[in-house]
């Protein structure tokens, strides 16, 4: 083992813009165990993709965790602030052997993999022994046995192994220079003095080149792994963000209770022992095993989580209960208020006007909707032009104005006014209300590119 007192875990985002549910799973469960034991646990933040890396991605990795009640001992360590320690390592893995330097462009391996009629296209070990400079422009690959099986123990999934002849030379640097997920993962771990890696059963794969990786770099005994199962929809697909709500922060908006969310997830994958549906974290905290953890892909119902939920509602004192639909409203409506304000006559007109930040659905006014599909030939281009930009802008009113600007210049409608109804109507329901881009920039990304979506569908094609 690599640890001797008391174990360290860690959980490590990937700054995506969202808290995903199976990130909230797998924190949750290396929380539970760190906790249990006296352990620690580190935040590390993965941000090697440089496209990706913004700070609100950041704040909300915090304030996902810290909603969920998921306190870390450590870090947030960055790994965009670590680049000396990668580079050092692949100095040593390039002198070594471990790593060579390889000249293929993405579009080379793809045609390669083709023309062999690969059904699953990798990379063929083209580069391995031509000895090329691991000069900018190259991409870094870690060298793979062609004999032989890797085979490590999991505490769910016992014995894995795979023999090397299908684990492929991945790339541990990119051709720019920069450090890729792998390599950081590895050193990090090493370098936190990780005991568990506890993650998601989609890198148990990457856990072979891991430990090649692991041993390449002398980094004495490795962490045990424990890889948590796939988490799935009602329908038994695999929870996708394009089908399924996953953001974790989509539930803290429609007003969820962090400790129901935080109970219904410890069901996805383990079980108190019997059918109870209500654990405390007390209760979690005594009984919780690794070992426990199941193997079959857990299903991700939200009706049940509702019904977790309403349990803790129905639990809480009716003083709490009004101090916590209190503070839940007052977080949605101190941002909008001041827009508002001045638009108002009476409170409760006040209120009416800022509805579509607190309802769960879009209240369509179908009246106007219907007037400003007839109106606005370039209805549906300037939605689809919006859908196409939002996720790129800095989510900022003024950076939503600008990028609405340019959408409507591109369907044709360079008035400001006209080219921002639809956005208006498909996102508050209405063709009047507070300020758009400042009401979008309350709103947030997620919630507005899926009210955008859905009216895009209601328009049909
Ligand atoms: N950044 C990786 C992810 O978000 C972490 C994988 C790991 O925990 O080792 O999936
Ligand atoms: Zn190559």
């Amino acid at each position: 083992m690599g640890w001797v007192t008391a174990p360290r875990l860690r959980i490590a985002p990937s700054p995506t813009g969202y808290f995903h549910i199976g990130t909230a799973r797998t924190a949750l469960f290396n929380w539970l165990y760190a906790r249990q034991r006296g352990g620690t646990f580190v935040l590390r933040v993965e941000d090697t993709d440089r496209a990706r890396n913004r700070d609100e991605h950041i704040a909300g990795i915090e304030a996902a965790l810290r909603w969920l009640g998921l306190d870390w001992d450590e870090g947030p360590y960055f790994q965009s602030q670590r680049g000396p320690l990668y580079a050092e390592a692949i100095e040593k893995l390039l002198a070594g052997g471990s790593a060579y330097a390889c000249a293929c462009s993405p579009e080379d391996v793809q045609a390669r993999a083709r023309a062999a009629g690969n059904k699953t296209p990798g990379y063929d070990g083209h580069c391995r022994d031509l000895a090329l400079a691991p000069t900018h422009g190259r991409v870094v690959r870690l060298r793979t046995p062609d004999e032989g099986e890797s085979a490590y123990d999991d505490l769910v999934y016992g014995q894995v192994s795979k023999p090397f002849a299908n684990v492929q030379d991945l790339a541990i640097r990119k051709s720019n220079g920069d450090p890729l997920f792998l390599l950081a993962n590895v050193v990090d771990d090493s370098d936190m003095a990780i005991s568990h890696v506890v993650r998601g059963s989609d890198h148990m794969d990457n856990t072979h080149s891991y430990l090649l990786l692991w041993n390449a770099l002398g980094y004495g005994p490795a962490p045990v792994f424990a890889h948590l199962p796939l988490i799935n929809n009602d329908a038994g697909k695999k929870l996708s963000k394009r089908r399924d709500k996953v953001a974790i922060e989509d539930y803290r908006d429609a007003g969820y209770l962090p400790e129901a969310v935080r109970n219904y997830l410890a069901l996805l994958g383990w079980a108190p022992g019997d059918d109870r549906e209500i654990v405390t974290v007390e209760e979690m905290m005594a009984g919780f095993r690794l070992e426990d953890v199941k193997r079959s892909p857990a299903i991700f119902d939200e009706r049940k989580m509702q019904s977790v939920n309403s349990e803790y509602l129905r639990g809480l004192s009716s003083e709490v209960f009004v101090e916590r639909t209190q503070k839940w409203l007052e977080e949605r409506w101190a941002p909008i208020a001041p827009l508002v304000q001045q638009r108002a006559r009476t409170l409760s007109e006040a209120l009416a006007m800022a509805d579509f930040l607190f309802l769960p659905e879009v209240p369509l006014d179908s009246a106007q909707w219907q007037k400003e599909v007839a109106r606005q030939p370039a209805f549906g281009a300037i939605l689809d032009g919006a859908i196409e930009r939002y996720p790129e802008v800095e989510w900022t009113a003024e950076a939503l104005q600008a990028a609405t600007v340019a959408v409507g210049e591109k369907a044709g409608v360079p008035q400001l006014g006209k080219a921002q109804a639809p956005v208006r109507l498909a996102v508050t329901g209405r063709s009047v209300g507070p300020p758009l881009f400042e009401s979008l920039a309350v709103l947030g990304l997620d919630r507005t590119l899926e009210r955008l979506r859905a009216a895009r569908d209601r328009l049909g094609r």
